[in-house]
């Protein structure tokens, strides 16, 4: 039996997460947390019978207490909440399924505590990879992407000593949809409206993330993950455009030989894998057939059209607190985006001018990283006249 609680279970990668585990009865679920949907959380407490939960809302944790009484359930609340659950003693592997840099806390207490990793945050990768995969081989742990396109690279490498790998690997192929704008001129894009751009071609995801893959914001945050996770140079990241989404990305050896992942696009694959790792199980459902497919096509990204992207190389070569920049003016700006406040194209434009302004901190630490954020969204809401705080920062 496998024990695993799960951050963000109430969310896209946390729902398929427990797909999952209602499929394999020996992964068992023994801790749960989420933000502040308890309706959904009530579901899942009857359901998987998880031993604690965490609502980051004190009032959802109350709300959820009066629910589940009949139950034998702790239900804790705030970081504390999620630090328990991220170290509790029963549990091998924590699923990092939360939106943000909140997860950076949680994933190093769960590190230090001997846990693996199956990772779905990437903000924690992209702000803080030089403290936790440095931790993360000291503690002995895996760190086990859930990302397809992580998760394909990390399966491309299968075999492949751990030993001179930088050397070995002479491209990563990080695959990109291209999202629903693909092939647009900048011009187009400026009346873009929030359901325009909520309308993935071929992943069905959560909505921050969605945007994010139709500005290539979020390739470009993968980018930074895919360099920490797999210890490579920026410049060995090449990003390239593929439609289709069935080649989730390819790893180009010393030798030219280029090994690649392919499969529909279908999260479960990758948390299952996550989950079974170093084993592959059945699972049922759609199959790539490729008399059906006919043809892959491969494009280069336009960074004219999408400039996120070339910002992610820029912030991801600079390094120190500058991806903590880049995430989280991004985060900011696309949640004016979605509550209407500011234009599509004003996402990039932000991000861009919060890095022109940012005096970066060379290998910070977490609460230098944390302050950075705070600094992002600050000079965001300056610009936009709007003052809300960062969510780890509310109540
Ligand atoms: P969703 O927005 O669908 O879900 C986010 C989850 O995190 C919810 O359960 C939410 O709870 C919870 N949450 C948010 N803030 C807090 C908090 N402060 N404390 C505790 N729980 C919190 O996001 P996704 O599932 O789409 O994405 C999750 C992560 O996975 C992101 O980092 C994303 O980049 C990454 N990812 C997602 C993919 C996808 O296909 N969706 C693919 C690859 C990576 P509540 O429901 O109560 O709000």
């Amino acid at each position: 039996m496998k024990k695993i609680a799960v951050l963000g279970s109430t969310g896209s990668i946390g729902i398929q997460t427990l797909e999952i585990l209602r499929r394999n009865p020996d992964l068992q679920a023994v801790a749960l947390a989420a933000d502040s949907n308890v309706e959904r959380m009530e579901e899942q407490i009857r359901e998987f019978r998880p031993r604690v939960v965490a609502m980051w809302r004190q009032e959802a944790a109350h709300d959820l207490r009066v629910r589940v009484a009949d139950l034998d359930v702790r239900i804790l609340s705030g970081m504390e909440g999620l630090l328990e659950i991220a170290q509790l003693p029963e549990s091998q592997v924590l699923v990092t399924a939360i939106v943000g840099m909140i997860g950076i806390g949680p994933t190093i207490a769960a590190i230090r505590a001997g846990k693996d990793i199956a990772l779905a945050n990437k903000e924690t990768l992209v702000t803080a990879g030089h403290i936790i995969m440095p931790l993360a081989r000291e503690q002995g742990v895996s760190i086990l992407p859930v990302d397809s396109e992580h998760s394909a690279i990390f399966q491309s490498l299968r075999g492949e000593p751990e030993e001179d790998r930088e050397r070995k690997i002479e491209k990563i192929l990080l695959t990109a949809s291209g999202g629903p704008f693909r092939g647009r001129t900048k011009g187009e894009l400026v009346n873009i409206q929030v359901e325009d751009a909520l309308k993935h071609p071929n992943w069905a995801m959560g909505r921050k993330i969605t945007v994010d893959s139709s500005t290539l914001v979020n390739k470009g945050l993968e980018l930074m993950e895919a360099r920490w996770l797999f210890g490579v140079g920026t410049d060995k990241i090449q990003v390239v455009v593929h439609p289709q989404s069935i080649v989730h990305s390819a790893v180009q050896f010393e030798d030219g030989s280029i090994i690649a992942q392919l499969g529909v696009p279908d999260m479960r694959l990758p948390i299952q894998y996550a989950l079974t790792y170093p084993h592959r199980r059945p699972m049922a459902g759609r199959r790539v057939d490729l008399f059906e497919l006919g043809s892959l096509t491969f494009e280069r990204p336009d960074t004219d059209t999408f400039p996120g992207l070339g910002l992610a190389y820029q912030a991801s070569k600079t390094g120190g607190t500058m991806p903590t920049v880049y995430n989280a003016a991004n985060e900011r700006a696309v949640e004016l985006f979605l509550d209407g406040k500011i234009g599509y194209l004003q996402i990039a434009d932000l991000i861009g001018e919060a890095m022109e302004s940012h005096e970066v901190i060379a290998d910070p630490k977490v609460e230098e990283i944390l302050d950075t954020e705070v600094w992002a969204y600050e000079f965001i809401n300056g610009k936009v006249q709007d003052h809300a705080l960062p969510r780890r920062l509310r109540s």
